[in-house]
């Protein structure tokens, strides 16, 4: 990308960083006092959702920069395809592309273009996100309140946006630094999915093959009490493959759920399902 673009990019993305440092850091500190205390309230739900969507919107910008505005101006365009400008058109081109890039009026940022950011670019990281995401659009949505189980897996999706982020190239490591009440939650929540995956294995004690899935409603035994329920996921279609790829299950007979894909593959179910 040409250097005048890098540079409003840079501006876009600082404002941004700055604003995610603040609700990772509010989001993350609250959620640890909320869960120690065992209060109920909605500020440090706010703030996560706030962090991740903040996330992906950094995310965005660095990987489907045009994307971002509702109108990139054509001599944006002619930049962003390498044509070389004469220097002394620098100054005038800069201060047109601020006029239009810089204006928040002009920036798309909603959920189902980050999403789909995302989506495109990180489809082998998706399985494991999709059910943070779709609990994030949830609650910010305020389409569910957050309870300490909730609030536990928001923190646990985003410690592991910023991981993967990081890891990427897409946040430097100094924008947020795991603490020692992050590092157990995540030990915690890994704990216990073990360990209530393994008593409900244990409690179904009968021999059900879940490896199969009824393709029409995507349905399974549950591992616990044999009912069936669906598996949730979604498809995904490429050039002569068609998939369907579960992220986690629910069974409305006895209560178990699944919440994520490492969920499943820790129950002995079959993440991925060719189609056709
Ligand atoms: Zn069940």
């Amino acid at each position: 990308m040409h250097i005048l673009l890098v540079k409003v990019q840079h501006k876009i993305l600082d404002e941004k960083v700055d604003n995610l440092i603040f609700h990772l850091n509010e989001g993350l500190e609250s959620t640890h006092r909320q869960l120690a205390n065992n209060y109920e309230g909605t500020a440090a739900a706010q703030h996560l959702c706030s962090a991740i969507g903040g996330l992906l919107g950094v995310l965005a910008l660095q990987k489907d920069f045009q994307g971002c505005f509702r109108h990139f101006p054509r001599e944006a365009k002619d930049l962003a395809l390498g044509k070389e400008l004469p220097a002394d058109e620098h100054h005038h081109l800069y201060e047109l592309l601020k006029a239009t890039l810089l204006n928040e009026k002009n920036h798309i940022s909603s959920p189902e273009h980050t999403l789909a950011v995302f989506a495109k670019h990180f489809a082998l990281k998706r399985p494991f996100f999709e059910p943070y995401f779709q609990l994030w659009l949830k609650v910010a949505e305020s389409k569910l309140s957050p309870s300490a189980r909730v609030l536990e897996r928001l923190a646990y999706g985003t410690l592991n946006l910023v991981e993967m982020m990081v890891d990427q190239g897409l946040l430097h490591d100094a924008v947020y630094r795991a603490s020692e009440m992050d590092t157990e939650l995540l030990l915690r929540y890994n704990q216990n999915r073990v360990m209530s995956i393994d008593e409900a294995l244990m409690e179904g004690n009968f021999d059900v093959d879940n490896t199969k899935l009824d393709l029409t409603n995507k349905r399974i035994p549950c591992i616990k009490c044999g009912s069936y329920a669906p598996l949730h996921g979604y498809e995904e279609i490429e050039p002569g493959s068609k998939h369907y790829i579960a992220y986690g299950f629910n069974c409305n007979h006895c209560g178990m759920e699944l919440f994520d894909q490492k969920d499943l593959l820790l129950a002995g179910i079959k993440p991925i399902y060719e189609i056709s």
